[in-house]
């Protein structure tokens, strides 16, 4: 059995390991950089793969932009409205007071991959050093030595080999596509029901159609999934009302169970975990995938400043301060993007009467304060700095 041995080596081609990877090779295209890949090797296999409409803020757009790595299907948000069933306080946010093009853009997933892996190959020719190597089953990449180990392997809450700091929110969300009649184009809805958020937003389909995000009890969500169409048709619009117009049809419902698992430390000796596999949040902010692509960015400027000095000033200490000043600058946006989503999970599903109330008046603060709209919408949209 031979070993090979890098530099560095990522575990997990998702869409932060991908990015992690093309940043490294695009500052230092010599890094002896191994990518571990689980994934099919070829595109056309990955293309029933995931199709959930994942939120990417003006900040990730940007990043992506370096690499080429942005995808040509996406929809803009102009608007978000947001309210709550049945109950007083409601917002209006637009991309005019806010002075952006848009306030997010709404992309498939597997269109992000897939942008990531054409941008990556792209790079591959100019990349001496660089292996991208796929695995079968049972095969783990344990015969590579490396300098520095990156966890990029993701997974979604309840599916992953471990647990440390977070919290079950006991809710699962039922996504799909939905076609509304005479959709406002380019507004995105966000409610908030007694069982959690509901979320419709726009896609590259067209305006009539949009991409909902149900939040709800497991129980109340599988029996969702199982509704004939007419009658799950029925509840979505019962539970909207008919501000956003008429609810014509649903397609491609799938569940995912929702919760929050956190590493507090996120780099260890010659280790370092980002993305899903450094936290895995609820989707309520959409925040998830913005945050991890943050980590893989700055992480990735760290370890290009370590590999590409000459080889004595690259001492396994030298790594370990480069890994734990990359943690420690990763702190305030972690710490900020963790707690406001799992503030919003927790204080938009509570039915208490206090809490209610409360939500309702800062949905209503939100509205007529704008420099707190302001401040939560650059969060949203750029992460902490
Ligand atoms: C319903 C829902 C809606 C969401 N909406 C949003 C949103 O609107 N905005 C947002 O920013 N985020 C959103 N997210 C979160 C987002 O999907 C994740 O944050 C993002 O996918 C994390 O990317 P990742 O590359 O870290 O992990 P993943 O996407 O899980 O990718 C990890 C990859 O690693 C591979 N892998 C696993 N183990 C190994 C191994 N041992 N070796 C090699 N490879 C391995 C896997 O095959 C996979 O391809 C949402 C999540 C859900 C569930």
């Amino acid at each position: 059995m031979s070993i090979s041995k890098c530099d560095i080596l990522i575990h997990g081609g998702g869409p932060v390991g991908l990015a992690c990877a093309a940043w490294i090779l695009q500052k230092h295209p010599e890094a002896k950089l191994i990518l571990l890949d689980r994934n099919p090797i070829h595109d056309e296999d990955l293309a029933s793969a995931d199709s959930r409409g994942i939120a990417l803020s003006h900040g990730s757009k940007i990043l992506l932009n370096t690499i080429n790595a942005w995808p040509k299907d996406f929809a803009e948000i102009h608007r978000v409205h947001v309210s709550q069933a049945g109950r007083f306080g409601r917002a209006l946010m637009t991309r005019e007071e806010l002075n952006q093009d848009a306030l997010g853009h709404i992309v498939r997933y597997r269109d992000i991959h897939l942008a990531l892996r054409q941008a990556l190959k792209a790079m591959q020719a100019t990349s001496g050093n660089f292996i991208w190597q796929h695995l079968s089953n049972g095969d783990d990449g344990d015969t590579i030595s490396a300098k520095c180990i990156v966890h990029a392997e993701g997974g979604l809450f309840k599916k992953q080999d471990w647990v440390e700091s977070g919290r079950d929110y006991g809710q699962s969300a039922l996504v799909g596509l939905v076609e509304v009649e005479n959709a406002a184009p380019h507004q995105a809805w966000e409610r908030f029901t007694s069982e959690g958020p509901l979320a419709i937003l726009p896609s590259h389909y067209g305006s009539n159609i949009l991409n909902l995000v149900w939040c709800g009890s497991p129980t109340s969500s599988q029996h969702r999934l199982q509704l004939h169409n007419e009658d799950f048709l029925r509840e979505l619009q019962k539970e909207f009302g008919s501000r956003i117009g008429r609810i014509l049809k649903i397609q491609d419902r799938r569940l995912y169970e929702l919760g929050l698992n956190y590493r507090k430390v996120i780099a260890k000796d010659n280790e370092v975990w980002i993305g899903n596999a450094a936290q895995t949040l609820h989707p309520v902010a959409g925040q998830g995938l913005n945050l991890g692509l943050r980590d893989a960015f700055l992480l990735s400027e760290k370890l290009v400043d370590t590999f590409s000095r000459q080889p004595k000033d690259q001492s396994p200490s030298e790594l370990q301060n480069a890994l734990q000043s990359y943690a420690q600058s990763r702190k305030a946006d972690r710490t900020t993007t963790i707690g406001l989503t799992d503030f919003m999970a927790r204080v938009f599903t509570s039915n208490l009467a206090p809490i209610v109330v409360a939500r309702g008046l800062a949905l209503s603060a939100l509205q007529w304060l704008p420099p707190v709209k302001t401040a939560l919408a650059r969060q949203m949209m750029f992460g902490r700095r």
